[in-house]
């Protein structure tokens, strides 16, 4: 552990940094309204995790309005109160090393699923591609303890997003940004899919489909 003022005011700044970048693409994504949602990161070599200060409105997020914590959730570095979510957020980061970013929105289509207790099965080859199977939905847990992040360790699997029933999204990612990704991925699969439902039943795609576009996404699409 390096001693204060050494290296983690530089590392630690240039994730609050981040954070506050990422924190922009809820709002410009319409993934959340006024206060809600939130986002964090865990810096991989302090194991220490920013994350979003509680009830401040996006527009007046800054790098030091960030609240850094420990694994147990207690705060490090910053004067504000973190996220009402910050055990949960911490929750997950002590039980999955893979996971180095997590993402927290109410957005519209996705917690409709949530709000009943719906996961969302592969319509859509874009939810095989990004997710590679289904988005499954935990069960419902109270705010403000790590109850929340229990159920999302529980149902989760290899998937990078969970509907947490009658509340909304989890996503984590190997960073915030690939958790702010699957946010906004999310909600566009939730969205689409809601609106096939108004017209008809779509089929599933069968599961070595989906694995096989999950494949050639993962390790063929893009440059
Ligand atoms: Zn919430």
């Amino acid at each position: 552990m390096p001693a204060p003022g050494t290296r983690w005011p530089s590392m630690l700044e240039a994730i609050r940094e981040e954070l506050v970048e990422l924190h922009r693409e809820l709002p410009r994504h319409d993934l959340v309204v006024w206060t809600g949602g939130n986002v964090s990161a865990r810096d991989p070599e302090t194991g220490l995790v920013a994350i979003k200060p509680s009830g401040v409105r996006y527009e007046e997020l800054t790098a030091a309005s960030m609240v850094v914590v420990d694994l147990d959730g207690r705060i490090v570095e910053g004067t504000n109160k973190p996220s009402s979510d910050v055990a949960s957020h911490c929750y997950i980061y002590r039980h999955r090393p893979d996971v180095n970013g997590v993402a927290h929105t109410h957005s519209r289509y996705a917690t409709a699923f949530a709000a009943v207790g719906r996961s969302i099965p592969v319509y859509l080859t874009a939810q095989a591609d990004e997710f590679g199977g289904e988005i499954p939905c935990a069960g419902f847990a109270m705010i403000g303890d790590e109850g929340i992040g229990a159920q999302v360790v529980e149902a989760i699997g290899s998937s990078p997003a969970v509907l947490l029933k009658n509340h909304g999204v989890f996503t984590v990612g190997p960073t915030a940004r690939a958790a702010v990704k699957a946010a906004v991925m999310t909600e566009d699969v939730a969205a689409t899919v809601w609106a096939a439902l108004q017209i008809g039943q779509p089929d599933v795609l069968p599961d070595d489909v989906v694995a096989r576009l999950h494949r050639r996404y993962t390790t063929e699409y893009g440059q």
